[in-house]
């Protein structure tokens, strides 16, 4: 056995090995050592190799999947070896044979289908990256839904592309794995290095014509040399992986660049798209305009989100069909009843094409199709916009396979199709026929059971089965004397005794179970045949069926932001090819749902960076704390919002499309990444300052304030000229360097804003409100009072902040600061000399060691009277 596994072991080196021993995966050697550390389950010995132990763990099959998921978490790659006969067979085949074991499957964190590895709710992305001279692409796929898709890419947007997809698994070819590495592992995705031979165009090219069923695959659209080798090194991969079992694959679907909004990995953190700057869902934008009902509705929301259109017929059409919705409360409602009901269609065909399904697959498949003709029939009735229209056409036509899988299958079928029970009865006379001879035999045995106990004169006589004996009959001791006697041990066997009770078969007995078995195990047969034949059934309309389950999330989609708008009342943007972008009575949606959950209420702010052509910037001013920042990422939001779509948190709304979205915070924000350095905040303004076309929106929050004053304030200036007559964006800065306020009499494209603070006795009060205009003053030392800084502080920095104010008229501040003789006075507080009382003249008396204990306490009642 050792022999046979390290033989298995030896083609799969990094990968832990499921050896699979019974009703048991066990573990060897180092396998062992790392699973049971990852897993903390128990690490035990079994025999020698080499003369060392053996170390060896276990996980029961039964559970395994959680156990999975675990490693697959922990970064493991996981190779499954199962027995592939029974131990009789391996006995046939000769006295000592060893159950031969194969790895059926490579478990890895971009190829799992289980609903209980996978986040019913999001894509598990598998990307390839292919590098041929100076020309790259990047294919990615979702096994459990067969989604392909494949665009070009240059390592320069590598990053960004990962970022909007979030894979968990990226292959790239070994000679380009060290360089790759770290822009994999800053997305979070594992890097899985393939010999370049997986990469290669030609042979790409064959195996997906191969996969496809086609001669070539032009029909597919036009793939450079690049893009054949990223999708071959993917199929490759999930050949090996799947061993041989392919996914249903859709057609590779070309994603074009220029059609999304571009949004690099850094903005994404920033503006909280689909992960909170913690790392979680809990406060990211996706979590709280969520409202899908739909696993697939959700995961159409979460890719929307993440690659906005940059098309405005896209565009239109989508919003088109969330306002059709919107104006429809019956409709809408009826619609989502009907798509609650709805399974998870994708990931169910995706296990029945990797011949990984069980009955309830089928059934999924069978009670999504069931919503679908309903919803049909409602969509029917109503005038839908294009786009709900061929949804509505994609759900007709399935009655065929529908009919099949209703008359074949139970109402509530078990997981497992092994044990059988899932086929209905009336679908197939002769499973029914083996079914009730099977059902007929143990009522006939309930019927011995009654004769036998008549016969034999003991009532508590029972006819019971197990594995061992089948069905035996078992009295209780105290009748075994009478049972092992003539007459009745002429026609009872004795089979057993045990402690309490003595086990007995007859002919009859024996017969009927043989035919009980016999019946059993036919229908089982006939069970296994028949769930063949509806996979088969339905593998031969997967594509017509997958169209079916997207036609369900677009519908769910609509209806979901459609609830959403109705819910927070928010409104249809317009959207158009000019440079408008005019926001009335905005709203930041996390913020705000935040605030409403409080019990505060958000003040809604407007915004208008339209132009006609040329630079359109708010320079924003206003104290810490003001809302700066949320009114700078509320604005991103909204045209992400309605570049997807979706209606937006705002009165009114007029956007001329936005190409590409920048964000970026001054370094110190930035914490979440632990990589707080000024490094970092200019390499980032220097891809925006570098890439931002004029139709970009740039939201620039504190740009420079992780340096020097004089730096800082000289490089937000500069970056903000290029902007303004470089650039050209609609762009919104925001500083705490009131100098910039300046720009704007010097710049035709600059305004300035601020959000409005009162002062009331010397305390701050935030209004939220963004106004026309420059702050008057920073109230930064309010706000530094407001978070407890001790009023010595306080006092002192409001001389500091005079002096300085009153230099900024005519001196240079640094002279100014040179003569402030406070300062130095500031640095070390002269210790003032405690005011003399009699107490502490008694005290300087007195001599501590020359006082008895009696002594010291009569001094301590002198002293206090005296204080
Ligand atoms: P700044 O960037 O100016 O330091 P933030 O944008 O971080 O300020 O806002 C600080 C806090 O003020 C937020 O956490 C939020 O609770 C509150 N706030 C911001 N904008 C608004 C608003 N428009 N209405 C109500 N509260 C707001």
């Amino acid at each position: 056995m050792m022999a046979q596994y390290l033989q298995i072991k030896e083609q799969h080196p990094d990968a832990l090995l499921f050896y699979r021993m019974g009703d048991f995966y066990e573990l060897f050697f180092d396998d062992a050592v790392a699973a049971a550390a990852a897993l903390d389950i128990a690490l035990t010995k079994r025999g020698k190799h080499l003369g060392r132990d053996i170390a060896m763990c276990g996980v029961p099959h039964h559970a395994s999947e959680g156990y999975l998921l675990t490693l697959i978490r922990k970064g493991f790659r996981v190779a499954i070896a199962e027995q592939m006969e029974t131990p009789e067979q391996a006995k046939k085949r000769g006295y000592k044979s060893v159950v031969a074991r194969d790895v059926v499957r490579l478990v890895t964190p971009g190829t799992l289908t289980e609903d209980s590895l996978l986040d019913a709710r999001r894509h598990n992305f598998l990307a390839a990256y292919a590098e041929l001279r100076d020309d790259g692409a990047l294919a990615w796929a979702d096994i459990s839904t067969g989604e392909l898709r494949v665009m070009p890419c240059t390592r320069l947007r590598l990053g960004p592309e990962l970022a909007r997809l979030a894979p968990r698994e990226m292959l790239v070819s070994d000679t380009h794995a060290e360089s790759l590495r770290p822009v994999a592992d800053d997305m979070g995705a594992a890097l899985t290095p393939l010999a370049p031979a997986s990469f290669d165009s030609q042979s790409a090219e064959k195996r997906l014509c191969t996969l496809y069923k086609v001669q070539t695959l032009d029909g597919f659209g036009q793939f450079s040399r690049a893009e054949h080798a990223a999708l071959g090194a993917l199929v490759d991969y999930l050949d090996m992986t799947q061993r041989g079992k392919l996914p249903l694959l859709h057609p590779p679907f070309r994603d074009s660049a220029n059609d999304l909004v571009q949004i690099d990995a850094a903005t994404r953190r920033n503006l909280e798209l689909t992960q909170s700057l913690a790392g979680g869902r809990d406060g990211a934008l996706l979590q709280v305009i969520d409202r899908t009902v739909t696993a697939a509705g959700a995961r159409l929301l979460e890719r929307r989100l993440s690659s906005p259109s940059s098309r405005l017929d896209t565009i239109l059409a989508r919003q088109t069909a969330v306002s059709f919705m919107h104006g429809q409360n019956r409709l809408r409602e009826d619609l989502r009843d009907s798509l609650k009901e709805v399974p998870d269609i994708d990931r169910a065909l995706s296990r029945i094409a990797l011949d990984r399904a069980g009955p309830r697959d089928l059934a999924a498949i069978r009670n999504g199709l069931t919503q679908a003709a309903r919803i049909a029939q409602v969509l029917a009735n109503a005038e839908c916009p294009p786009l709900i229209e061929q949804a509505q056409q994609a759900l007709t036509g399935h009655d065929q396979v529908l009919d099949l899988l209703d008359a074949a299958l139970v109402a509530e079928p078990p997981l497992l199709a092994r044990d059988g029970g899932f086929i209905a009865p009336g679908h197939d006379p002769d499973l029914d026929d083996a079914r009730t001879l099977r059902d007929e035999g143990r009522s006939v045995i309930a019927t011995m059971q009654a004769d036998y106990a008549q016969d034999t004169g003991i009532q508590s006589l029972k006819i019971k089965h197990n594995n061992v004996l089948g069905y035996f009959i078992e009295v209780t001791s105290t009748h075994a004397d009478r049972m092992l006697s003539e007459p009745l041990s002429a026609r009872y066997i004795h089979r057993q005794t045990t402690a309490n009770q003595v086990r007995f078969t007859t002919v009859e007995l024996s017969e009927m179970e043989t035919r009980i078995l016999n019946a059993g195990a036919r229908a089982l047969e006939i069970e296994k045949r028949l769930f063949a034949q509806l996979r088969a059934a339905v593998l031969a309309c997967a594509d017509h069926l997958a169209l079916a389950a997207r036609a369900l999330a677009e519908i769910d989609l609509a209806c979901a932001l459609a609830d959403l708008a109705l819910a927070r009342n928010w409104c249809a943007p317009r959207l158009d090819n000019s440079r408008a972008f005019a926001v009335t009575a905005g709203r930041h949606p996390v913020v705000e749902s935040a605030l409403t959950r409080a019990g505060d209420t958000f003040i809604a702010n407007d915004c208008d960076l339209s132009a006609a052509d040329g630079a359109a910037i708010w320079l924003l001013t206003g104290p810490n704390m003001a809302g700066k920042s949320t009114f700078l990422r509320q604005n991103a939001l909204i045209a992400i919002l309605a570049q997807m779509g979706a209606w937006v948190p705002a009165a009114d709304a007029h956007i001329g499309l936005v190409s590409q979205v920048f964000s970026r915070v001054g370094a110190s924000d930035d914490l979440a990444r632990g990589r707080s350095t000024f490094m970092v905040e200019m390499v980032e303004t220097a891809a925006i300052l570098n890439q931002a076309d004029d139709r970009a929106l740039v939201i620039l929050d504190e740009i420079g304030r992780g340096t020097a004053t004089y730096d800082g304030l000289s490089i937000a200036w500069a970056t903000l000229e290029h902007l303004h007559d470089v650039n050209r964006t609609r762009a919104l800065f925001a500083t705490h360097y009131h100098e910039m306020t300046a720009l704007a009499g010097r710049l035709t494209g600059v305004e300035n804003a601020t959000v409005t603070v009162k002062e009331w006795e010397g305390e701050v009060i935030f209004l939220h409100e963004v106004k026309r205009g420059a702050a008057d003053r920073s109230y930064g030392v309010q706000v530094a009072r407001l978070a407890g800084l001790p009023d010595s502080v306080i006092t002192r920095a409001r001389e500091v902040l005079a002096a300085l104010e009153q230099g900024e008229s005519g001196k240079n501040p640094k002279a100014v600061i040179d003569d402030l003789p406070l300062f130095s006075a500031a640095r070390t507080p002269a210790p003032q000399a405690p005011q003399s009382s009699p107490a502490t003249e008694k005290l300087a008396r007195i001599n501590p060691d020359e006082l008895s204990p009696k002594e010291a306490l009569d001094l301590l009642y002198e002293l206090k009277s005296l204080s």
